[in-house]
């Protein structure tokens, strides 16, 4: 099962985020037919959702990465109940990994943004964005949250995909300090992070995100809280309906007139919607009765 801890270190000088997300990541592969380098790019986005999202209360939040690489774009949302869903622009683009590792860098690009928006229900939504650093996700991120939110932080991601195409591993953690962090903690915590193997061997290892962040640290965690995630879309028919009442009468008569079902597919999680004649005629009705009756 996939989820995400956040908790804080002991002594309270950091706030900690860890996060399994073998299933989602696994899940998203299958639902948007993903070659490997895609399925590692979006695999590290979606975590990198989690990772923030096991923060929120209520709402959403949705990380948006473009840089300008063979990939496109890639969105990665998750709420406050632990869903996440994402996408990626071309989800077939495959470079040939070298000395074992999937170029995610290259295939993402760093010409271009990272940014964070929070939904969070009130009025404006507030979103952030920095320039892109290596394209990784993982250096862009922590970077982001460094200079746009002001908040020194580490983040780590990491997605393997094993031969047979399935992920073996998927997860990753995020770092914060507090005001009252020392220079002298945050020093040593730093030199532990370069010593430590990649964040991928050590979910390979075994390693649960509760032990990750032990490792790091050396003493037990406080965790405040434990959340499941799930893959889950927000599509339902009822939205896609409501999509196609936007386009207005005169083109949903045009789409009747062809006289063929009119099937719409969902971004993020490629379920299908079928409207033939009949549901579109409903439709129509449905606008010129609230017309009608000016609702
Ligand atoms: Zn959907």
């Amino acid at each position: 099962m996939s989820y995400v801890v956040r908790g804080l270190t002991q002594k309270g000088t950091f706030r900690v985020f860890a996060a399994d997300t073998k299933d989602i990541v696994e899940e998203a592969k299958n639902r948007h037919g993903t070659a490997p380098t895609a399925t590692a790019a979006l695999g590290r986005a979606l975590t990198a959702a989690a990772l923030l999202g096991a923060d929120l209360k209520t709402g959403r939040l949705m990380i948006q990465i473009n840089g300008g690489g063979p990939l496109g774009e890639i969105l990665a949302e998750a709420d406050a109940q632990g869903n996440v869903r994402g996408l990626v622009q071309r989800p077939h683009i495959h470079l040939t990994p070298q000395k074992g590792k999937l170029l995610v860098g290259q295939a993402v690009g760093k010409q271009g943004y990272l940014s964070v928006t929070r939904d969070l229900g009130l009025k404006e939504p507030y979103q952030g964005s920095t320039q892109l650093v290596s394209g990784e996700i993982a250096e862009d991120l922590s970077y982001y949250l460094t200079v746009s939110e002001q908040i020194p932080s580490a983040v780590a991601l990491g997605v393997f995909v094993d031969k047979d195409n399935t992920v073996t591993a998927a997860g990753g953690f995020l770092i914060q300090t507090m005001p009252e962090t020392t220079t002298e903690e945050i020093d040593r915590i730093e030199k532990i992070l370069m010593d430590l193997p990649p964040v991928t061997s050590l979910l390979r290892e075994g390693l649960s995100p509760e032990e990750i962040l032990k490792r790091i640290f050396g003493e037990e965690i406080d965790i405040i809280e434990k959340r499941p995630l799930t893959y889950k879309c927000r599509c339902s028919r009822e939205r896609v309906e409501r999509a196609l009442i936007a386009l207005g009468p005169e083109e949903i008569q045009r789409l009747i007139q062809r006289k063929e079902p009119v099937e719409i597919t969902c971004d993020f999680c490629r379920q299908k919607y079928t409207f033939g004649t009949h549901d579109l005629e409903k439709l129509l009705q449905q606008i010129e009765f609230c017309k009608r009756h000016e609702i």
